[in-house]
This record gives C-alpha cells, sequence and structure tokens, in this order.
C-alpha cells in the first residue's frame, strides 16, 4: 500500500477518524483532535508548527517533560542491549534494579514487586493478590472489596468494579460487574480542621461487612479522575487504623499521586502510614513506556505463598519489559538529583497565585492547589467542543473533563511559562463563558 504523507495535519486527523478509536470517544460525532509532529521539554508540537505549552504532563505520566535527553539516552542503551526477554525463568539488571529502588523509595514495609503492564492492571494484580492472601490463611467468606465514592481505578473489569458507581457508568455494565461496598467521598478536605464525623461511614461499613471484605481501595489523599478532589491525610489515617482493627487489607492505589505529585514522594506520607499493597503506575516510567507496578508487604507475599498452590497467579507476557524497566529506573534518579520537592513546592505557590484571580468569576465553582495539581471546577459540564480548540488558540494543552478544568505540568515548568500556562487556560474559560 502507498505511504501517505502525514505533514498535513488535517490529511493526518483524517486518516486517524477512518480507522482509529480514541479514549472515550464516538466514531460517529468525533471531538476536536490536533496532530502531533514532536515534543520538547514542557511543549507539544502541533503539525502545523504551532508549538502549545503542556498543562496535563500526558495524563500525569510525563513529569520529567519530553524528550529529555537523560530518558532518552537510557532507552537507546537498553535497545541497544535487548528490548525484551520473558520474565518466567529471565532476569535482567533493569527490572532487579528497578525493584531495588522502588523498594527503597515507597512506605516502609514494601518488600516485594511485582512489575506489570498498565495501571488498571496493577489494580488487577492487587485485587487478586488480597484474594489469594485471604485464601490461603484459609480466612473464608471475603469475596469482596470496598473503595470511596468518586474513587477511579482503571477500566479493566474488576478495577471498573472499584471504581465510582455513577461517574464509573456501572449501569452500562448493571448485573455483570462485581457488586463491591462503597462509602461516602472523604467529606473533610484537606486544609481543612480534621473532622472526626467524616470516617463515621467507613467505620461502619467494616464494622457491618468485615467479614466479607478481603481489600479497602482508595487513593491517598487524591482523588484524581473521580472528581480531583483533596482529602483530609488524617481520614487515610483513621482508614489505615479501622483497617487493621476488622482485618481488611489497604490498597493504596497511587498510580496518579505517585513521585512527587502532591508534593509529597508519595499519598501515604501525608498519614505517615503503609498500605499492605501499592499500586504504581503512570509516571513510573515518566510517560515514555507503559509500565505499572504492585508492591506488597512480606506477611502478604509469603502469606500467598505458605498455602496451595504456593504460587501467586499472575504473569504477563509483557512482565518487567527491560525498556520500560531501564526508563524508569533513570526516571527515579533524574527525580532524586533534579530535586523534584522544590520545583513542586514552586509550581504550587505560582498554581495558587495565577488562579486564584478566576476563583470568582462567574460559572467558576472552585479553585484549588495541592502540589503540583491544580483545579479549576466549573458550575456546569464544559463543552469540550468549544472550549478544547479555544485552549490550542491560547497556545496550551489542557484537557478538562466533566465540570474540571485541571492543570498538572511537568516538574521542570519554569515559572514563566506556568503564569503563560494559567493565563491561556483563564481566557480560554473566560471566553466561553460570554
Ligand atoms: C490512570 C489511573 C489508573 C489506570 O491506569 P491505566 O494505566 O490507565 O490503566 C488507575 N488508578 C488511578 C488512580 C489512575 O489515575
Amino acid at each position: 500500500m502507498q505511504q501517505k504523507s502525514s505533514e498535513n495535519g488535517a490529511e493526518l486527523v483524517e486518516r486517524d477518524r477512518q480507522v482509529l478509536w480514541h479514549p472515550y470517544s464516538s466514531v460517529l460525532q468525533p471531538s476536536p483532535l490536533f496532530a502531533v509532529k514532536r515534543a520538547e521539554g514542557v511543549r507539544i508540537q502541533l503539525q502545523d508548527g504551532r508549538w502549545l505549552l503542556d498543562g496535563m504532563s500526558s495524563w500525569w505520566s510525563a513529569m520529567h517533560g519530553y524528550n529529555h535527553p537523560v530518558l532518552n539516552r537510557a532507552l537507546q542503551q537498553q535497545a541497544e542491549q535487548f528490548a525484551h526477554v520473558m520474565f518466567g525463568g529471565l532476569t535482567h539488571e533493569p527490572a532487579t534494579r528497578l525493584g531495588e529502588q522502588l523498594v527503597q523509595i515507597t512506605p516502609a514495609g514494601l518488600s516485594r514487586v511485582f512489575l506489570c503492564d498498565s495501571g488498571s492492571v496493577s489494580v488487577e494484580v492487587a485485587m487478586k493478590m488480597a484474594a489469594q492472601y485471604w485464601q490461603a490463611k484459609g480466612v473464608q467468606g471475603k469475596h469482596r472489596f470496598l473503595s470511596l465514592k468518586r474513587g477511579y481505578h482503571g477500566d479493566t473489569w474488576a478495577a471498573m468494579s472499584v471504581c465510582d458507581p455513577d461517574t464509573g457508568m456501572h449501569h452500562l455494565f448493571r448485573g455483570m460487574l462485581a457488586q463491591q461496598f462503597f462509602v461516602e467521598s472523604p467529606s473533610c478536605r484537606f486544609g481543612d480542621d480534621w473532622n472526626p464525623a467524616s470516617i463515621e461511614p467507613l467505620q461502619q461499613t467494616l464494622q457491618q461487612h468485615a467479614h466479607e471484605i478481603a481489600a479497602l481501595i482508595l487513593e491517598p489523599v487524591v482523588q484524581g479522575t473521580g472528581g480531583m478532589r483533596f482529602y483530609h491525610p488524617q481520614w487515610l489515617a483513621e482508614a489505615r487504623r479501622l483497617c487493621d482493627q476488622h482485618g481488611v487489607l489497604l490498597i493504596a492505589d497511587e498510580i496518579a499521586t505517585g513521585f512527587g505529585r502532591t508534593g509529597k514522594l508519595f499519598g501515604c506520607e501525608w498519614a505517615g502510614i503503609s498500605p499492605d499493597i501499592l499500586c504504581l503506575g503512570k509516571t513510573l516510567a515518566a510517560g515514555y513506556m507503559t509500565l505499572a507496578a504492585t508492591l506488597c508487604t512480606d506477611e502478604i507475599a509469603t502469606g500467598i505463598c505458605s498455602a496451595e498452590p504456593g504460587l501467586f497467579m499472575h504473569g504477563p507476557t509483557f512482565m518487567a519489559n527491560p525498556l520500560a524497566c531501564a526508563v524508569a529506573s533513570a526516571s527515579i534518579d533524574l527525580l532524586q538529583e533534579t530535586g523534584w520537592q522544590a520545583n513542586v513546592q514552586r509550581i504550587q505557590v505560582g498554581l495558587e497565585g495565577h488562579l486564584s484571580g478566576i476563583a470568582d468569576q462567574p460559572g467558576v465553582a472552585d479553585v484549588r492547589v495541592l502540589g503540583a495539581i491544580g483545579v479549576i471546577e466549573m458550575q456546569q459540564p464544559v463543552d469540550m467542543n468549544r472550549l478544547q480548540p479555544a485552549l490550542v488558540e491560547q497556545g496550551v494543552w489542557v484537557r478538562p473533563f466533566g465540570k474540571l478544568v485541571y492543570l498538572m505540568p511537568p516538574y521542570i515548568m519554569q515559572n514563566d511559562d506556568l503564569q503563560q500556562l494559567c493565563q491561556g487556560t483563564m481566557a480560554a474559560i473566560s471566553q466561553q463563558a460570554l
């Protein structure tokens, strides 16, 4: 077949529309689509030559920005050795080194690393670990999971069952998804005075149903895709205490919060807790490759392997992909060398300063900032078909969903670019309000 030129962005979009699906999209009423030529630092260049400031880090992942020389080199060097070998019966330096780094930097007690393909898969693995653990212990009846309303844990089948029942669209799959327990999203916000009443719904559910529940799964401190809500760290501390008290495991899904985004290296650190099982993804390989990890304690790992069948029953084909592991390893080194904490702090201050002006504007319900996450919550869902092109016109790449226009730039974004990103975003919102 003749190779078609893709120099023209409009033509590329047209070809795409003939054959591809996009995330959460309709093939009948497609939304605006922009063709990318290259990406560099904190900017993405479109086919027509325009450069856009990146406010998304490609869905929480590209924390060091694009086309980073150190990460490029790690990838190239590994590619010259070998791109992939199966992980059954074989091992290699990139995976082993990454495992050592993860055990060292994650909350205390997490000593065993299971590498897998994507965030959703790491959630499946975590749920399977919890189920196998109780089975191995001879504890009967713990067949369900407990989750928070407004939670988001991925799009695969089991992960979907623990997503918010409304925004996770359980009604589309009624009768097909496993029925889980849900408690109210923590009502006590980050930064407010601690309100002990906010933990009562969790306490009650555990009191009634702990004997049926294998694990509580939650996103520490920041509920991401389910509403970009920041909740009080004391809620997380209490949740840890209640899980212990009731014999329920705690799974921390840090796929979005991991690696510094909230101002701590891991969201769990805000509450000084360790989960029994931890999920990492997105930022793990710095937006270069798809890679995720599920970590667990020695108690879980040895527990699972101490009873029939004596194995953990999961093994993805591309487990511990060496290219992805090599980039992830280099990314963790880079994070530590480049002083992520000062950068995230600086971005937090910048976001607070620049976004405060829009809080009183018509149509804006709330503005909140935590770490390198800035959220403008509108009163009504935004019209993406109008707002997305308006944002691009302003020279920024920001992808709102529902009522939420949010910014999470790469940590390396400098102050003048950050100001431009915020101003461009606010200008596009204001135009839409007219
Ligand atoms: C994105 C996300 C997932 C799913 O990860 P994928 O790599 O998209 O499968 C799960 N949990 C949280 C908290 C996420 O933000």
